[in-house]
């Protein structure tokens, strides 16, 4: 589940993790470089952060890129797996 540090004091945040131990190391550092080692007056958090809207619009433009490529050349992606010797 992503996640990401945010410092209100600052108004800052970190970029998107993978997992919330990504996140801890950017409140570590943060805190480190810019507060001395403690924590923020006002807090700092580690959050959810929702995923890129992204991800779906490249899954179909991956798949429209096939769909192309395929009516142009009349080459599938089962065809090159099999040429590979993957299938
Ligand atoms: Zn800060």
């Amino acid at each position: 589940m992503p996640h990401r540090y945010t410092c209100p004091d600052c108004s800052i945040s970190g970029a998107v993790h993978a997992s919330r131990r990504g996140a801890e190391r950017d409140q570590d550092a943060h805190r480190q470089t810019v507060h001395g080692g403690m924590s923020p007056p006002s807090g700092d958090r580690i959050g959810y952060a929702p995923p890129s809207s992204r991800g779906p619009v490249i899954a179909i433009g991956v798949f429209v890129l096939l769909i192309l490529i395929r009516q142009l050349t009349g080459v599938a992606p089962d065809d090159v797996a099999r040429w590979l010797g993957l299938i």
